[in-house]
This record gives C-alpha cells, sequence and structure tokens, in this order.
C-alpha cells in the first residue's frame, strides 16, 4: 500500500466491525486494529475502521436462551449497515455469535473472516494437534466448530467437564463482559487449563475475546496460549494491508 504524501488521502480497506459483544472486546479490537496498521503503515496513519456496535443486553437474552434465530435476524441487519457504511471485510468480535453471523456472511459478497481460522493456522503453525477450548457455553459445546478445527485445519478440540464449563461461562457473563477482573477467576481459569492439560491439551484456544483480558500466555509458561482476539485482529489487519 502506497504511504506517500502525494496520494492524499491515502486509499486503503475499510475494516467492518460488528461490535459491542461485549463493548469491552470492541475497544480492545478498535485500539488493537490502529496499533497494527500505524505499526505497518507508519506516521499519523491509522486504519479506517467501522464499527457497528450492537446492545449486549439483546446478545445475553437470545444467548442464553438459545434463541439463534431471533439473534440471526438482530445481526443480518446490523450486518446491513455495515455493508451501507462501506466495509471491505467485516469481522464479528463475537466467538459465540459466529453461530449466526457465519450463515449470515454465507450469502454476501462481502469478505468475511472467521474468527476461528486464524486461530486454527495459528495452532497448526506451531505443530500441535490438539488445544484445549476456553468460552462460553455455546462455544465450548459448538459441534460446528469442532467439526471446522476437524475438517478444515486437522486439530481436535477438547472441551472442559461439564463442571467446568458451568464456571468458565458465569465468568464471562458476570464479569469479563464487564472487565471485572478478579484474582480468584483467574485461579479458575488456570484450574480449567491445567485440566486440560492434563487431559492431552497441547495448548488452549481463549476462545472468546475477552479472557486474554484474565489470562495471557505469561500465565502458563510454555503451554501454547492462541488468543481469539489477538489472532483475529491480526487477520483482519493484513487484510486491510493487503
Ligand atoms: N465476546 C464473547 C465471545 O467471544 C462472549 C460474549 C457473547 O456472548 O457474545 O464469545
Amino acid at each position: 500500500m502506497e504511504n506517500s504524501s502525494a496520494t492524499r488521502p491515502l486509499r486503503q480497506k475499510v475494516i467492518g466491525i460488528l461490535g459491542g459483544m461485549s463493548n469491552q472486546a470492541t475497544g480492545e479490537y478498535y485500539r488493537m486494529l490502529n496499533e497494527r496498521l500505524n505499526g505497518a503503515l507508519g506516521g499519523w496513519d491509522n486504519g479506517e475502521i467501522v464499527i457497528v456496535s450492537v446492545n449486549f443486553g439483546n446478545i445475553e437474552y437470545f444467548v442464553r436462551r438459545n434463541l439463534w434465530d431471533d439473534a440471526r435476524a438482530y445481526l443480518a441487519e446490523k450486518v446491513d449497515r455495515l455493508e451501507r457504511a462501506g466495509a471491505d471485510v467485516i469481522g464479528c468480535v463475537s466467538n459465540t455469535m459466529h453461530r449466526v453471523v457465519g450463515p449470515i456472511m454465507a450469502g454476501r459478497a462481502t469478505p468475511f473472516i472467521h474468527i476461528a481460522d486464524p486461530t486454527a493456522e495459528a495452532i497448526r503453525k506451531v505443530g500441535i494437534r490438539r488445544v484445549g477450548l476456553l468460552g462460553t457455553l455455546p462455544v465450548m459445546e459448538s459441534e460446528e466448530l469442532r467439526l471446522r478445527f476437524q475438517e478444515r485445519f486437522g486439530i481436535e478440540i477438547l472441551a472442559p467437564s461439564d463442571a467446568e464449563k458451568k464456571v468458565v461461562d458465569r465468568i464471562i457473563f458476570d464479569e469479563l463482559v464487564r472487565r471485572d477482573l478478579r484474582a480468584e477467576s483467574r485461579a479458575e481459569y488456570l484450574r480449567v487449563v491445567a485440566a486440560l492439560q492434563a487431559e492431552g491439551a497441547q495448548g488452549v484456544v481463549l476462545g472468546c475475546t475477552e479472557i486474554f483480558l484474565l489470562i495471557r500466555q505469561s500465565d502458563l509458561p510454555g503451554f501454547p496460549v492462541f488468543d481469539t482476539t489477538a489472532l483475529h485482529v491480526e487477520a483482519l489487519a493484513s487484510f486491510a494491508l493487503s
């Protein structure tokens, strides 16, 4: 991409973010995208970004009652808005809502970067085949996600036990989406990761875009951590720079 004052305004791709799920994750996407693009473009340049930020109260209502058709109708209209606003590529900040955003995007011309794909590519790059998965209940129980990792990338997903899934899910909804970060919840998550490791996981996917606020690679020395937020941001930024 040309980055010279002679070509101003700089022609660049517009990144469309389907956000608000949560607002904490969305703020991080915005910050990280601009940081990455400024790093690549230099000077005062950063991203051209359109964000449609939804009401998380609606998302919480749909997810916890399994109202996937309602969620799909709600988010399809938001994707229309991103397209009308000129998004050249769309990313959804919620792993959970990919269940409906994937199908919404299937029939559209605007490129869509599914959050699982850059994650799976990163796992494959380090050469491991079996990873633990943390996320909301629907993510940890998603057959579709399990098959996507398995069939497209040859990666096996290990989910926590049913009791641990409930703990992981509760902490996301009650704490992380509000950026309420507690030492005891960090310890719970690290315990769940240790159990996954004991079962044969060779790394762990932070399959919820707020989890990196609580645990990071530095909390798990020597055990690869795949943060969907950072990997998704990188894929969106690379697309914008291509
Ligand atoms: N940010 C979330 C995720 O990545 C959880 C919130 C939601 O249910 O959308 O799944």
